[in-house]
């Protein structure tokens, strides 16, 4: 895997923050993310990336990078879990197809509003119940899914006392030796604080989830 093809993986897709599509690049390191999972490596001047300027310090894309920057500079305990030794890659596998997309990954024309999202009722516009409301154009990206094609919404993989998504743990489980290390629990369920892995070349902040259903946070 060469760096442009490892930082495509953590960018976002079709998000609407188009700073999140392409990989940044500031102060000698190149990132990606797309605001649930972020990475970070040495700079290699052959990698298109948007070049980062802090101007003002308060660009959009400035805070996006600043923030990857000050996460990383927190100090994180000793709770290591070796990411090749966890079961993601396999949990997504045997996961069910998402409903939404019937496990294509991409988002499906809708008859009912012709993806407009909206219906019309009486004298009134409403959400389009046969997709939520969904104005992404067939053939993207599919949002309930995230592109899996699987039904991810309530797996998680347990690491210590967080939970994450298993399509970023098994992603992030492909990176050399990757390693995650838990931040200190915090007392307070509507605050997470990103996991911290070490790979062989770089960095990466990965967003907790809330503990699935029937579960109560440790
Ligand atoms: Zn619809
Ligand atoms: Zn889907």
């Amino acid at each position: 895997m060469n760096t442009t093809e490892l930082l495509s993986r953590f960018c976002g897709k079709n998000d609407i923050r188009e700073y999140l599509n392409t990989p940044l690049r500031k102060g000698g390191y190149l990132y990606a993310s797309n605001g649930h999972i972020a990475v970070r490596v040495v700079d290699e001047p052959a990698v298109e990336a948007f070049a980062v300027i802090a101007l003002d310090g308060g660009t959009a894309i400035d805070k996006v990078v600043s923030g990857i920057e000050q996460m990383l500079a927190d100090t994180y305990q000793p709770d290591a879990h070796r990411l090749a030794d966890t079961n993601a890659a396999q949990m997504l596998a045997a996961a069910e197809p998402c409903e939404y997309c019937k496990g294509t990954g991409v988002t499906p024309k809708c008859e009912r509003c012709n993806n407009t999202g909206l219906v019309t009722s009486l004298s009134s516009l409403d959400e389009c119940p046969a997709c939520g409301g969904n104005t992404d154009a067939p053939g993207t990206h599919c949002i309930a899914c995230d592109g899996t094609g699987k039904d991810v919404m309530e797996l998680r993989v347990s690491l210590g006392h967080a939970y994450y998504n298993p399509r970023y743990i098994a992603l992030l489980a492909e990176l050399p030796n990757a390693t995650l290390y838990n931040a200190e629990p915090i007392d307070d369920p509507y605050y997470y604080v990103p996991g911290l892995v070490r790979f062989d070349g770089g960095l990466a902040l990965v967003m907790p989830m809330i503990p699935p259903r029937g579960e109560v946070a440790a």
